[in-house]
């Protein structure tokens, strides 16, 4: 398995391409910005974009999609929780003094127990969505047990979690969601998070300050 990740836009979002050796098929995660970049690295590559897929409706981790969509073709899965996060794109822009990208449909809903499947049929690699609410109400975590990777967006970070403090954020729905669905994962599986260095959840279940009361 082909797996780039091109850290994107003012915030520096790790954007993940997952591509197929076989098929030739990619799935990109969070396209925040930078979409040149994107299709560069699909180009280098010769991959095909399959699916679009949104951790959560923050703009560094979403603002690409649409331009991303347009020039693939490819379907944009988010949860339907941060439909209304999206619906604000504009107020999230005016938070970072930026112009509100371009905004484009959600064409699946990614729910719990949901998987994506990529390459070729009887051995496809699958992502299993894991709705992991508490940076905002609709995040979603991807993980990849043949991989044995999971993709966390800003819920789980190398010492730290994800901000509650923005619309939508619950500090305790946060913890339970990490407690419940991540920290469950093999000790082993390398998390990606959706800013700065990989980790592994074996690492943060032992050493992350905000994860030692669980
Ligand atoms: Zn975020």
């Amino acid at each position: 398995m082909i797996h780039e990740i091109l850290p994107v836009g003012i915030l520096q979002c790790n954007c993940s391409i997952f591509g197929d050796e076989s098929s030739r098929e990619a799935i990109v995660i969070d396209p925040g910005d930078d979409i040149e970049d994107v299709l560069a690295a699909l180009r280098r590559h010769s991959l095909t974009v399959k699916a679009i897929v949104i951790t959560h409706a923050h703009i560094d981790h979403i603002g690409g999609a649409a331009k991303l969509k347009a020039a693939t073709g490819a379907p944009v899965y988010m949860n339907r929780k941060d439909q209304e996060l999206y619906d604000h794109l504009d107020v999230q822009a005016s938070w970072l003094g930026t112009e509100a990208p371009a905004r484009t449909e959600i064409d699946t809903e990614a729910r719990e127990g949901d998987s994506l499947k990529l390459g070729p049929d009887g051995g496809a690699t699958e992502f299993h969505v894991l709705h992991t609410p508490g940076h905002t109400q609709g995040s979603i975590s991807l993980w990849i047990p043949a991989e044995n990777k999971v993709i966390a967006g800003d819920t789980l970070f190398r010492d730290s979690i994800g901000r509650t403090d923005l619309p939508g954020g619950d500090g305790r729905q946060i913890l339970r969601s990490i407690r419940d669905k991540l920290l469950t994962l093999p000790g082993d599986t390398t998390v990606i998070p959706g800013h700065g260095p990989k980790t592994t959840i074996g690492r943060e279940q032992e050493r992350n300050p905000f994860l030692q009361a669980l």
